[in-house]
């Protein structure tokens, strides 16, 4: 039998892990251990990652957040990626994707999962285009060493873009924007190439034997992700999500783990119908979603638009987001970019989750509601999402200590502060006598009002005919 979760679960038995994650997420470890079996939520949890703080992907758990980082040809060295790697941990990343493509590719992935508490993601194909020097040079040997090697080194997930198969490839042609996933360009160009299967495809069973060994998760690349709106939902991304969902099910026999990963750029209205696509075919197998963004029209806004989709994705059941930083499509993101990235998905997670209705999740917004309402500033900043730059904001007008205890900030200054108006005026009993004294039924604001419901009466509010 593998030496997996999934195994594990299936046999009926609660790892340390899914102990570990049923008290982070405050759940049962019995319904864990069955939604882990089910295959509707994974712990990505390689044997070799001794530094890892388990943590579970699922649409029943708190929404999880991934952000990526790596090295580039023009920068490449081990401190600045530990650095990156801790900037994403500091500002919530609950995994890390290590997409390096620059030198030192092992030292660094090794230090990454030395020093990480959270799960570390890669894309094998990348370093395999690295080592053979072009796509159409890659061998399946080459794919399988690759991975082979990246399994022992600790990797906890890997995505695999084995979904994208020969006949997918001429449904793309009429699009706007072809086939934009990194991975995906590449399996394509070896396709063109070499007029056979995916190689990835091919030696699928042997990636599951791998994965089996060292309880490496798959993380399905959608290599046909659209790269606009135009392209969103067409038949190339749902073919291939067909072919994802047969994948699924072969990386359960193997008693694999799986997470499934989708758009991209999807308009507003498509987003609910990609998610229940999705789960209804890959048996509910936690989906991991690239935003969407929901316009194509605001470089430079990029964790805008696409953490609007995520929210979207999140409330219909996307059990993990993959942040976008503002400098999406402009370039390589610095650290302040992965801050803004991760609290614009962070705030999308975390919104889905009260929309959802997980056990706990409006508690953080209560908590802080509470403190607002009693001018508790430091408790105020002590909860936010981001407590430093609420902190800094604040100190930006009112940067005395005496202000943190001050009845009013300085957006509507002290003689308009609304709380502290309608504080004073519970606090006098003004309030308890209005309600006494008021009568709605015979106010004038109730003629105004009326009717409440339905559709808007012109004649009534104009006080002309509308046929006039
Ligand atoms: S001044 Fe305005 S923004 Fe500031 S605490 Fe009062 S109501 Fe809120």
């Amino acid at each position: 039998m593998a030496n997996t979760q999934i195994a594990a679960a299936r046999s009926g038995t609660i790892t340390e892990e899914m102990e570990r994650v049923a008290k982070r997420e405050n759940r049962d470890p019995a319904f864990v251990r069955q939604q882990i079996a089910d295959g509707q939520a994974v712990i990505p949890a390689n044997r070799h990652h001794d530094a890892l703080d388990p943590m579970i992907i699922g649409r029943e758990f708190a929404t999880k957040v991934n952000a990526n980082i790596g090295n580039s040809e023009t920068t490449s060295d081990l401190e600045t990626e530990l650095e990156k790697l801790h900037t994403a941990v500091h500002y919530g990343a609950d995994t890390v994707m290590d997409l390096g493509t620059g030198s030192d590719l092992d030292a660094i992935r090794e230090a990454h999962v030395d020093h990480s508490p959270v799960p570390i993601g890669t894309v094998p194909l990348y370093e395999a285009v690295k080592q053979a020097g072009s796509p159409e040079a890659i061998t399946t040997d080459l794919l399988l060493e690759i991975i082979e090697k990246q399994a022992e080194q600790g990797v906890d997930y890997m995505t695999v873009h084995a979904g994208v198969l020969a006949e997918h490839l001429p449904l793309t042609d009429g699009r706007k924007t072809g086939i934009v996933s990194r991975g995906g360009s590449i399996v394509a160009r070896w396709l063109e190439e070499h007029g056979e299967q995916n190689p990835l495809f091919q030696i699928y069973d042997e990636i599951c034997e791998v994965f089996a060994e060292h309880d490496v998760t798959f993380s399905l690349g959608d290599s046909l992700r659209p790269g606009c709106l135009a392209d969103a939902c067409d038949e190339a991304q749902y073919a291939e999500l067909d072919t994802l969902g047969e994948l699924t099910r072969r990386a359960w026999e193997y008693d694999v783990q799986v997470l499934v990963e989708g758009p991209g750029h999807v308009p507003m209205d498509r987003i609910a119908e990609n998610v229940r696509r999705q789960q209804d075919v890959c048996d509910g197998a936690p989906f991991y979603v690239l935003g969407p963004l929901v316009t194509d029209v605001a470089p430079g806004y990029d964790h805008i638009t696409s953490a609007i989709g995520a929210a979207i994705a999140a409330q219909a059941g996307a059990a993990m987001l993959c942040y976008v930083t503002p400098k999406e499509h402009l370039g390589l993101p610095d650290d302040e970019d992965v801050r803004d990235g991760l609290a614009a998905y962070r705030i999308a997670a975390h919104a889905g989750d009260v929309a959802n209705g997980l056990p706990g999740a409006r508690d953080w917004d209560d908590a802080l509601s509470e403190a607002r309402y009693e001018f508790d500033w430091r408790e105020q900043f002590s909860l936010a999402l981001d407590p430093d730059r609420a902190r800094e904001y604040h100190d930006q007008t009112l940067p005395e200590d005496n202000y943190k205890e001050a009845r009013f900030c300085s957006m509507c200054g002290v003689e308009f502060c609304s709380m502290r108006i309608d504080q004073d005026a519970r606090a006098d009993g003004e309030m308890a006598q209005l309600a006494a004294t008021t009568d709605l039924e015979s106010s004038p604001a109730a003629e105004v009002n009326l009717p409440p419901v339905g559709t808007h009466d012109a004649e009534r509010s104009t006080g002309r005919d509308v046929d006039e």
